[in-house]
C-alpha cells in the first residue's frame, strides 16, 4: 500500500494525487530501457495514475507506456487524450481505438479532449458517450479549457459526465488560483495539474524553493509538487525519465508545506490579484 494521498474522482473512483507523466518519454531508443524502469517503478511507489496523449511522439509515449504496464493493467488508472483534429464523431472514434491498440489494452480509464479546436464540444461530448457506451473509455474529460470555455462543456454534457480538466499549474502560472480551481470544486470537476516541476527548468533552480527545501530535506522538485497538491481538488502529474527523480517525486506526497512556507512562496511567486487567461503549453 502506498503511501501517497488519495483523491476522490466525482465517479468515485479514487486516484493518487500524485501520477506520472509522459511527455518526451519513448521517442528515444537509447533512452527505452531507462524510461521503461522509470516508469515501472513509479508504479510500484505509487504513482499509478499515467497520462499519455496520441500526440506525445505521435503515439511513441502510448507505445512505452503499454510496455511499462504489461501485466500490471489493472494497477492503473491510464489517461490519454485525443488531437483536437479528431474530435469529430468518427475521428474519436478512430483515434480511441488507435491508442489502445498502441497501450495494448481494452480500455481507457479517463480520455481526455487535448485542448479546444474547431469542432462542436456537443460532437465531441457524443463521441466520448459513445466510447463510454462500448466499454473503451470509463469517463472523459478535457485540457486547456479555461472557465467559460468549461462551462460551456460541462453544460452540454449529462451531469457528472466531465470528470477533469487538466491545465498548466505551478508556482510559475499560478493564475488558475482566481476562479478555475474555486470552479472545479463547485462542478465536481478535478484539476489535473500539467508541468508542476516547470519542465525541470529555472523554477528548480530558484532560491526561495531551494530554501524551503533545504528546511524541510527536501529538494526544489519536491517543494513545487508539494506546493501543487496543498489544493484538495488538484492532481499533479510530474514526468521523469529517470528512477532517482521517480523517487524523489513520489516522496514529495509526504511533504506538508508549513504556513511560512507558503508565505514565503507567495512572496517569491506572487498570486493573481484578477482574471489571467488560462496558460498553456
Ligand atoms: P514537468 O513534469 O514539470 O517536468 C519534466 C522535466 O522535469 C523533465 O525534464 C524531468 O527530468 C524533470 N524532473 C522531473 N522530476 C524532477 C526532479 N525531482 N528533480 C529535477 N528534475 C525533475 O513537465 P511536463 O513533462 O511538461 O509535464 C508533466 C506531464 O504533464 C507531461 O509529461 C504530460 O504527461 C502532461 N502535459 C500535458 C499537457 C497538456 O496540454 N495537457 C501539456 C504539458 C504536459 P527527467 O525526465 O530527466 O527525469
Amino acid at each position: 500500500m502506498s503511501g501517497i494521498r488519495q483523491a476522490r474522482l466525482s465517479c468515485g473512483v479514487e486516484v493518487p494525487v500524485l501520477g506520472q507523466g509522459t511527455w518526451n518519454m519513448g521517442d528515444s531508443r537509447a533512452a527505452h530501457a531507462t524510461e521503461l524502469k522509470a516508469l515501472r517503478l513509479g508504479l510500484d511507489l505509487g504513482m499509478t495514475l499515467i497520462d499519455t496523449a496520441e500526440m506525445y511522439g505521435d503515439g511513441a509515449s502510448e507505445r512505452l507506456v503499454g510496455e511499462a504496464i504489461v501485466g500490471r493493467r489493472d494497477e492503473v488508472f491510464l489517461v490519454s487524450k485525443v488531437l483536437p483534429s479528431n474530435a469529430s464523431r468518427p475521428g474519436v472514434a478512430r483515434a480511441c481505438r488507435d491508442s489502445l491498440k498502441r497501450l495494448g489494452t481494452d480500455r481507457l480509464d479517463l480520455y481526455l479532449l487535448h485542448w479546444r479546436g474547431g469542432i462542436a464540444l456537443g460532437e465531441t461530448i457524443d463521441a466520448f458517450e459513445i466510447l463510454r457506451r462500448e466499454g473503451l473509455i470509463l469517463q472523459w474529460g478535457v485540457s486547456n479549457f479555461d472557465v467559460d470555455d468549461m462551462a460551456e462543456f460541462v453544460g452540454r454534457a449529462r451531469p457528472g459526465g466531465c470528470l477533469v480538466n487538466q491545465v498548466l499549474y505551478n508556482l510559475e502560472h499560478r493564475g488558475i488560483e482566481h476562479d478555475m480551481i474555486q470552479y472545479g470544486v463547485e462542478q465536481n470537476v478535478r484539476l489535473m495539474a500539467y508541468s508542476p516541476v516547470g519542465q525541470g527548468g529555472p523554477l528548480l533552480r530558484h532560491p526561495v524553493l531551494n530554501a524551503v527545501g533545504a528546511r524541510h530535506g527536501c529538494s526544489a522538485a519536491q517543494v513545487a509538487l508539494a506546493w501543487t497538491i496543498r489544493h484538495r481538488g488538484v492532481i499533479s502529474i510530474p514526468k521523469a525519465a529517470t528512477e532517482a527523480h521517480v523517487r524523489e517525486n513520489a516522496a514529495a506526497a509526504a511533504l506538508t508545506l508549513a504556513p511560512e512556507d507558503l508565505a514565503e512562496l507567495d512572496a517569491a511567486f506572487t498570486p493573481p490579484r484578477r482574471k489571467q487567461p488560462l496558460a498553456m503549453l
